[in-house]
């Protein structure tokens, strides 16, 4: 059981999730995020530090710590608890009043971003003591860890997590961190922004749980970005695939790359409310369950490379070579469309953007354009499903679409769109493909 930033950041809400994860006998782990806002509190003092305005960073974390101490005053009673969470306290924000004085570097950074899930762990854990749950802390630093590409190493997740579960023999409820590991250097690490689901997905498989539930703010996965259209509805089914492509493509419920390590193991996935417990969620499993569109999702910081070479026409192997250009520099492409005589690709923006182009060069003339967003259409055997195709161009006329991508898969036709027209875009296909307002 997973439960996200909003579903942990008020004391009443941890007492909420202490009910969810007693409701039952049955053996879990329970992985948390930090309490909401926090990660985002954490990059901002990074970013003052790494700036040189340790002033300002010092207010940031003395913001940030009245918020914990107004936390903890609610979350536990008693005074040997209330003791031991204010000591949690100290111990953390004196770690990063320490860092304030020593020079930064990329790790640190890392080192402050893992306090969140530190923290929110051991008030949970310290929280269950005093309600008298017996449970077991599972620090994620032990067993959690990604490759030098920042890939996680399943077999060795794998291997540490049951021999730390067996070191705890006849117990049944463990707590661990969400998002932080360690990397091929054995620094700490994360698995990127929103990477608690990810947790969650990768312990599901590495101990092959029964279900891996992600419970969060909102009724499962629905048809559209919330934030961004009025109506929309919770789809009660979902393939691993589409779930996927939909996390891969914006859906921000989901980690983009969470749902692999439960598909490979298969593993279903459930997303839930914690404020809402009763209602169904969204089940993820290899059946899709109906045919035909679920969703759209939108992912943002796209841009388009486009290669026109008339030395392409007829000539084979000009492919191979643009793609190895970004495979040299581990940039995955996600949207492409050829003509005769011009090839275009989407990336998301990337730091090597620059030595990219200059190696594409030779092969033609480059043009790139910036701020674009990929809107993906989501479902099942969509491809064949009648009318998709019509619905979608007859909702988008006012819109300037740069490119599409229909037929590599049956569950996805993307298109991509400035990133000026994405909310439009969203609230066209919501009327048009789902008759929502
Ligand atoms: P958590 O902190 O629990 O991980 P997130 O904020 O990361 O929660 O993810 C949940 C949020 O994702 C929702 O509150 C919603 O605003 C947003 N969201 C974006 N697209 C979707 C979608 N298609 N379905 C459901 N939620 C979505
Ligand atoms: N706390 C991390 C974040 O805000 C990880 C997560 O919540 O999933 O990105
Ligand atoms: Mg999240």
């Amino acid at each position: 059981m997973k439960f996200g930033g909003t579903s942990v950041g008020k004391p009443e809400r941890m007492r909420q999730v202490s009910e969810l994860i007693t409701k039952d006998a049955d053996p879990k782990i329970v992985v948390l995020s930090a309490l909401s806002g926090t990660t985002n509190s954490l990059v901002e003092i990074g970013n003052s530090i790494a700036a040189g305005e340790r002033e300002q960073a010092k207010k940031q974390i003395e913001k940030l710590e009245a918020h914990y101490q107004e936390f903890i005053k609610e979350l536990v009673k008693e005074e040997k608890y209330y003791t031991k969470a204010k000591a949690i306290l100290t111990e953390h924000f004196e770690f990063l009043t320490i860092i304030l004085r020593i020079s930064f570097s990329e790790a640190l950074s890392k080192d402050i971003l893992a306090q969140g899930e530190l923290l929110s762990t051991k008030l949970f854990s310290t929280y269950l003591e005093e309600k008298k749950i017996d449970h077991v802390l599972l620090p994620a630093l032990e067993f959690m860890s990604i490759d030098a590409y920042d890939e996680p190493q399943v077999s060795s997740i794998k291997t540490k997590l049951n021999q730390l579960l067996k070191k705890h023999k006849g117990q049944t409820l463990f707590i661990t961190q969400g998002y932080i590991c360690r990397n091929a250097k054995g620094e700490v690490d994360n698995l990127k922004r929103g990477g608690s689901d990810y947790t969650a997905s990768l312990v599901a498989a590495a101990i092959n749980a029964a279900v891996c539930e992600i419970w969060t703010d909102i009724d499962g996965m629905h048809n559209n970005d919330p934030r961004m259209v009025k109506k929309t509805v919770a789809i009660e089914q979902l393939s691993f695939e589409e779930a996927a492509e939909l996390a891969y493509f914006g859906a921000k419920i989901l980690h983009p790359a969470s749902i692999w390590p439960a598909q490979h193991y298969k593993v279903p996935v459930k997303l839930l409310n914690t404020m809402e417990p009763d209602a169904r969620g969204t089940l993820i499993t290899e059946e899709a369950g109906s045919v035909g569109v679920k969703a759209v999702a939108a992912k943002d910081g796209i841009l388009a490379i486009n290669i026109k070479s008339s030395r392409m026409l007829l000539a084979y192997g000009f492919l191979r070579k643009i793609f190895e250009v970004f495979e040299k520099y581990r940039t995955s492409i996600d949207m492409i469309t050829t003509s005769e005589v011009a090839v275009s690709v989407t990336i998301e923006n990337t730091p090597q953007l620059k030595e990219i182009i200059k190696e594409l060069e030779p092969f033609g003339t480059i043009e790139v354009e910036y701020d674009h967003t990929i809107v993906a259409i989501v479902g099942n055997e969509i491809a064949e499903t009648k009318e998709v195709l019509s619905k979608l161009f007859a909702s988008l006329t006012p819109v300037p679409v740069r490119m599409v991508s229909y037929g590599g898969s049956k569950h996805n036709v993307s298109v991509l769109v400035p990133s000026s027209f994405k909310t439009q875009t969203l609230q066209l296909l919501n009327k048009g493909l789902f008759g929502l307002e």
